[in-house]
């Protein structure tokens, strides 16, 4: 979880001071604000915990630069979807359950999008709509998958320009894998271009990426 933490105008104040005068103590501190030193307590804690500020015994306060979370959060809204999608796989509406199953697992993924005639976006087949469906007593040869997609308009996607974080965001809150990278054609804005996916293995890549990055 990235936490970012807004800072209020009076702990603004005192990191300015604690750069340009520290090392430096809370008393001083206090006295460049006019508060007393119980009231700037809480404030203390909270700069210091969050990482921006260090605290040595009988010495003072340094400042220790801007905490690591706001810098993961910075390059998380940095990083474009365009630059990590992977390649879509998709099968035609008029492809069987059985087909989706058998591609599937030859392609070694765990979402399918669905295409119409003219190769646009027109579902969704997960893992738990295929078991779902073979669930049922019907051949599956004889199931087209357009039957048991989710469709459009109820597809969530992204565009090739949006954040990372943005995708991720989307995986959690809409409780799904997969996000098919889309861009809406000349003629019609609601037909969508299929570009790429990006999925939670997409998301979880990009978090060792950076997990493994040397630290400056
Ligand atoms: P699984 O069903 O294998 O756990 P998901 O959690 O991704 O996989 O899918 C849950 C449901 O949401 C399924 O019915 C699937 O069709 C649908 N779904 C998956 N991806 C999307 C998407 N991008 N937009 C809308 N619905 C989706």
């Amino acid at each position: 979880m990235v936490i970012i933490i807004e800072l209020t105008k009076r702990q603004e104040m005192i990191l300015q001071i604690v750069k340009e005068e520290g090392p430096i103590t809370g008393e001083q501190i206090a006295e460049r604000l006019n508060l007393t030193r119980a009231t700037l307590r809480p404030d203390l804690s909270i700069l210091t915990m969050s990482g921006y500020l260090d605290a040595r015994p009988r010495v003072g306060y340094f400042y220790a630069g801007r905490p690591e979370g706001n810098v993961i959060s910075e390059r998380l809204h940095k990083l474009k979807i365009q630059d990590y999608k992977a390649l879509p796989i998709a099968v035609k509406e008029s492809a069987s359950v059985y087909d989706a199953i058998v591609t599937l697992f030859l392609e070694d993924v765990g979402t399918l999008y669905v295409v119409n005639q003219k190769g646009y976006l027109a579902g969704v087949v997960s893992r738990k709509d295929l078991l779902r469906a073979s669930l049922g007593k019907k051949a599956l040869e004889e199931i087209p998958v357009s039957i048991i997609m989710s469709r459009m308009p109820n597809i969530v996607t992204v565009s090739p320009d949006e954040s990372l974080f943005e995708a991720a965001k989307k995986l959690i809150d809409f409780q799904i894998d997969s996000l098919p990278v889309v861009r809406p054609t000349e003629e019609d804005s609601r037909s969508l271009e299929l570009l790429g996916r990006v999925t939670k293995t997409t998301i979880v890549k990009v978090f060792v990426e950076l997990g493994q990055e040397p630290s400056v």
